[in-house]
This record gives C-alpha cells, structure tokens and sequence, in this order.
C-alpha cells in the first residue's frame, strides 16, 4: 500500500485515537476495547478521555445514540500497521462492517498521527471529520488540548473531506 506521507515526525508519536459504539454495551465496548490497544506492543498508552453521549448523525433514523471518547497514545508503530490492529480490534469485539457511520461495536479512527500527513486509499490523516464533529473535539479537547490547537491552525481548512 502505498502512502503519501508528506510530513514525517520522530521514532515515537503522540497519536490521538477517536472511538465509538453504539451497540450492546457501549461503555464496555469502548474501556475494553481502549485496554487492548493499550496492550498492544508499541503502544505506550497516556490516557482516555471521558466519555460523550451523541444522537447518532446520516445513518437514517431509529439508529442507537452513540457513545464516544478520544484516548491518546505514543507509539513507534507504521500508521498502517497501528491502523491493521485496530481494525483487528474492532473485529474482536464483534464489529461487521456495514453500512458506514451506522451502528456499530466498536469504531476506533486515527485523527491525529504526530504531524503526520497522510493520503492514501487507507488511510487520511488528520481524520478529515475530526474537526466538524464536537463528540470528536470535546474530548480531544479535554485530553489533548494543545495538539488540537496546532492541529487546528494547521489543518482545519487545509484537509478535503468530499471524498471520505
Ligand atoms: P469506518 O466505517 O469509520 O470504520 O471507516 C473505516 C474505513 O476508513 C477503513 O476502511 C479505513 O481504511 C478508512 N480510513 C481512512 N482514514 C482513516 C483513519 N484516519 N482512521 C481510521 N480509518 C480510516
């Protein structure tokens, strides 16, 4: 897979991790599903944010509200590989994926990799919703405020989103 990486930070990042479950039990989902990638071997884990309760957005209506949280982690861990063990994360707490942004286990995004920029069929980084969406910013916010500042500045207008 080929990545157009145009910025490259140092050996380890700070990497901020958005996640989200609207299905079963949400709250466990997402602290259980935090506590893998914490174990993950590359992943030195900082912290959760807490968690926020959003109506669930563009999947049609009767969908289950969502719960969300970022957490914050530093890792010396490829983007795409971090990404494949997340995705195998996801799929270990029972996630299928169906129709996008619609109901869900787990859902665990990339939104910041250091001041990494990334472009590929995979992977795009920032995550180019992150900063229209308050169950995204709020908790980054509480967590990590400084990184979304400089990630704001930077990239807000900068990142297309019409083909995510
Ligand atoms: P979702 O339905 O939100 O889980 O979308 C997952 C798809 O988005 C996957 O196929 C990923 O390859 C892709 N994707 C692109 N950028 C990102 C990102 N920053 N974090 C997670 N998944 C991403």
């Amino acid at each position: 897979m080929k990545s157009n990486i145009v910025s490259v930070g140092k050996d380890s990042v700070d990497v901020l991790l958005g996640f989200g479950s609207n299905l079963g039990d949400r709250r466990r989902f997402i602290e259980s599903g935090w506590l893998s990638v914490c174990g993950l071997e590359g992943v030195e884990p900082i912290c959760l944010s807490s968690l926020i309760e959003t109506v669930a957005v563009g999947c049609g209506e009767n969908q289950p509200d969502f719960l969300n949280a970022v957490g914050l982690i530093r890792t010396n861990l490829y983007p795409e590989i971090l990404l494949d063990k997340l995705q195998a994360i996801e799929y270990s707490f029972g996630r299928v994926r169906t129709i996008r942004w619609c109901a869900r286990t787990l859902d665990i995004d990339i939104l910041l990799f250091g001041d990494f920029v990334i472009d590929s069929p995979r992977l795009k980084i920032p995550h180019p919703l992150m900063f229209e969406r308050d169950f995204v910013l709020i908790p980054a916010k509480e967590i990590a405020s400084e990184m979304i500042k400089t990630a704001e500045k930077k990239f807000k207008f900068a990142i297309r989103n019409s083909d995510f």
